[in-house]
Order: structure tokens, then sequence, then C-alpha cells
């Protein structure tokens, strides 16, 4: 006879852990299925192994999704508070910066896996790992959810937490859209985000490995939509860096469920100069005779050197009879909104987050249960819900995670 549960969780990411912890401190039976042979593996290596867990400016406009209102009903009962006084309660110290950013006290992510799994053990959940959930049916008890290999749980109601489609290394694979499409839930694209660029410029090739400080907003159809302020990291392939990786959303669904071909990213290159100054101060470099390789010199990393030529020609900043002041402004012009057109984006396996998957439609918003099957619930990543980054992603992991685990 297969075990039964009250609850089976698919996952056991963070927002599975913590569905199983709501869950069971209802005092109901709790499972977690794991497809790794641990719990918790992408966690650990979240905020580069610091664990940005939340983000004090949490609020529903920070997020995209199918159905914002569902954002903003699972925040409205789960919110900063409620998530910091969670894990407060675990035992976990928290520290906020400057930027509304919160960490664990100990900079460690491994710290909130620990006191995560510590109240799981407490609380007497089953945590079946190398348990892929391949399959799930319905009975009029509930629900039976079997692996490929032929292992079998079954449960009055089934929470899928299985993620999205981002670093498939660390647990997620999308196998939980294919278990929500068995009940009729529609699947909305999922798309890397959070992810480097493709970018097909000469520029990044020459400068690949520098990086420099810019303000960034993606640029579709003309339209302008993410903004960022950043590192830029010029690459061989493209554009990465943070401030490449904050606008990359919008530019991936345009690029990559879209197909859209006008995508493009300005990149401010001076963004501690306005323009005026800007130009003021390569007038005042080009009546002086500076070489045109040089007339970037204090302004931009060395490296420019190399692209400086080129980059006043194409500004068109190089006819012999402009005059200074003009030849200054193109360049500036030129230098504060250098656009690089977005041919694609770098894949899964160096995506933070996806963008898409269950639509938030489908859901109730209270209570995360499918509003197509009764029973069946959705917390985290899996949903299209998607957070900028900084804490907000994993935010929503907790919050969609605690509330799926409550039931009403
Ligand atoms: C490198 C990196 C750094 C990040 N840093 C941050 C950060 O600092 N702050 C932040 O807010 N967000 C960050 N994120 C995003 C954040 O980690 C995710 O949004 C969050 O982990 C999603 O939680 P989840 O529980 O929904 O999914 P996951 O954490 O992906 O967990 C899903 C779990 O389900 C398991 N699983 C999947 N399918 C099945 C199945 N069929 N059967 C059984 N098990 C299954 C997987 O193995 C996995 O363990 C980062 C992401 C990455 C990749």
């Amino acid at each position: 006879m297969p075990e039964r549960f009250d609850i089976v969780v698919v996952g056991g990411g963070a927002a599975g852990l913590v569905a199983a912890v709501s869950g069971a401190r209802r005092g109901a039976s709790v499972a977690v299925l794991e497809r790794l042979p641990r719990t918790g593996k992408k966690l650990l290596a979240t905020g580069g192994g610091r664990g940005n867990l939340l983000n004090e400016n949490l609020a529903a406009p920070a997020f995209t999704s199918s159905d914002p209102g569902l954002v903003a009903s699972v925040l409205d009962r789960f919110g900063t508070a409620e998530i910091r006084a969670f894990f407060e309660g675990l035992g976990l110290r928290l520290r906020t910066e400057e930027d509304g950013r919160v960490y664990p006290a100990t900079n460690q992510a491994a710290s909130i896996l620990k006191v995560l799994e510590l109240e799981v053990g407490r609380l007497g959940v089953s945590v079946k790992a190398d348990f892929e959930a391949a399959d799930i049916t319905t009975s009029s008890g509930g629900f039976s959810v079997a692996s490929a290999a032929g292992r079998t749980v079954e449960a009055r109601a089934v929470i899928l937490a299985g993620g999205g489609k981002s670093y498939p290394a660390l647990g997620a694979n999308g196998s939980c859209y294919a278990l929500a499409g068995r009940f009729g839930h529609h699947i909305v694209p999922p798309v890397p985000s959070a992810v480097p660029l493709l970018v097909k410029d000469p520029m990044c090739h020459a400068l690949q490995g520098q990086k420099l400080m810019v303000r960034a907003v993606s640029l579709i159809a003309g339209q302008a939509g993410q903004k960022a302020a950043g590192e830029l990291l010029f690459a061989q392939y493209g554009l990465s860096g943070t401030a490449a990786l904050d606008v990359s959303e919008s530019l991936s669904i345009a690029v990559n469920r879209d197909s859209k071909k006008d995508a493009a990213v300005i990149v401010d290159l001076v963004p501690f100069m306005s323009e005026e100054d800007l130009a003021a101060e390569l007038s005042r470099r080009v009546e002086a005779g500076w070489p045109a390789k040089d007339l970037g010199a204090g302004l931009l990393p060395e490296k420019f050197a190399l692209v400086m030529p080129q980059f006043i020609e194409d500004a068109g900043a190089s006819a012999g009879n402009m005059s200074h002041g003009e030849a200054g402004r193109r360049l500036a012009v030129a230098l504060k909104s250098k656009k690089f057109a977005v041919l694609g984006t770098r894949g899964w396996n160096e995506a933070e987050f996806t963008s898409g998957g269950v639509d938030a439609c489908e859901v109730k918003h209270r209570t995360l249960e499918s509003k197509l099957r009764k029973g069946l619930y959705f917390a985290g990543e899996v949903l299209d819900v998607q957070g900028g980054r900084g804490g907000y992603n994993l935010a929503w992991a907790w919050a969609s995670g605690f509330v799926a685990g409550l039931m009403e």
C-alpha cells in the first residue's frame, strides 16, 4: 500500500519547504518529494552564497505576473513583516542593507536552509529525496503521485512547488509544468530571465572582460521599458553584469517568447555626468586636439581607447568641417545613449529565474488553490510570477509557500 498523507508537496526548494512547515504546523501530515538527493540546493546558491532572502521594499508592483492581483493578495497575507517574523522565529538573525536587501546575519544562504530543515524535522515532515514526481492521478480520496521508477504516495492535497526552468543543475527542470498541464492548466511560455544578453556589436568583442557602472534601459519596438543602474560587463557574446540582468526580463520575453526583432538596450556609459557637461568637456578636448583614441580618457576605462575612433565615426562626430562644439555634442549623445541591438539571451544555465509558468489567472487569490482542480495548489517560481533581483523571488517563494500550506 502506498503511504498516505494529508499533503504532498512536490519540490523541496524554498517554496516547498515553507509550504511543508505551514501545513505541518496546522497539524497536517506532510511529505515533501524532491527529485535531487537533497532539498534546497538552489537556495544554497542564492545571493552568491549569501542568500538575499527578502527585500524591505517588497510590494506587488515589484512583480510581473499574468495576474498581479494574485501577488497582492498573497503578500497581504504574508508580506515583509510576516516573512521576517517567520525566519526570526526559526532562530535566523537577519541583516538589512541600505538598499533594502535582507540577508542572514551569518551571510550564508546555508543558514536559511539549516533553520528550515530543522523545522521540517521538528514537525515530522517526511522528506523523500531522489523522488521525481512524474505523474499525478486522481481518485475519490485525492491524489496519487508517482515517480518514473514506480514509487507512489497518496494525499488529500498536492502543492506543486517544483520551481521553473532556470539552473537545471540546481533542481528545477520544468517538470511541474507538465504535471499542472494534466489538470488543464495553461502554461505561459517560460523564458530565461535575469540572464545575460546576446548582442552583436564589435564593441563587446573588443572590450570583453571590461566592467563599468552604467544606466541601462530596455527598448522594444521603440518603447522604453525596464530601467537599471549598476555594473555592465562586456563579454564576447554580448552583455552581462547586474545592469544587463536587470533589464533582461522584458528583452527575453520580446525575443524568446514574442519573436520580436527590434529589441535593444540603451546604455548610458557616462552616468555620472549630464549630457550638457559631457558635451562641453568633449568639445574642449576636440578643440585642444586630443587624439581620437584618448577622447574618453579619465571618463571611461582605458580599454575604451580601442574603440573610440570607431565610436566617434559611428556617432557622426568626425567630419572635418564640423565645429568642435557639434563634434563634442554628438559624441556626448552617443556615449549617453549607446544602443546595443539584442539578438537573444543566454540559456537556462545562466538565468537566475524563469519568466512565465502556470498561468496565475487560474489560481485562487486567497489560497493559491487551482481554479480547475480542487485540492491542487501552487507555490513559488512554478507560477507565472516574477520579481526583480534583490530578494523578491525568494520572498515570493516564502509568501506563496506559506499561504499554499494554509489551504484556507
Ligand atoms: C544562482 C541563483 C541565485 C539566486 N539568487 C537569489 C537571491 O539572492 N534572492 C532571490 O530572491 N532570488 C534568487 N534567486 C531566485 C530564487 O532562488 C528562486 O526564485 C527560488 O529558489 C524559487 O523557489 P522555488 O521553491 O519555487 O523553486 P526552486 O528553489 O527551484 O525549488 C524547486 C525544487 O523542486 C524540485 N523539483 C522540481 N521538479 C520536481 C519534481 N517533478 N519532483 C520532485 N522534485 C522536483 C527541484 O529539484 C527543486 O529542489 C536565485 C536563483 C539562482 C539560480
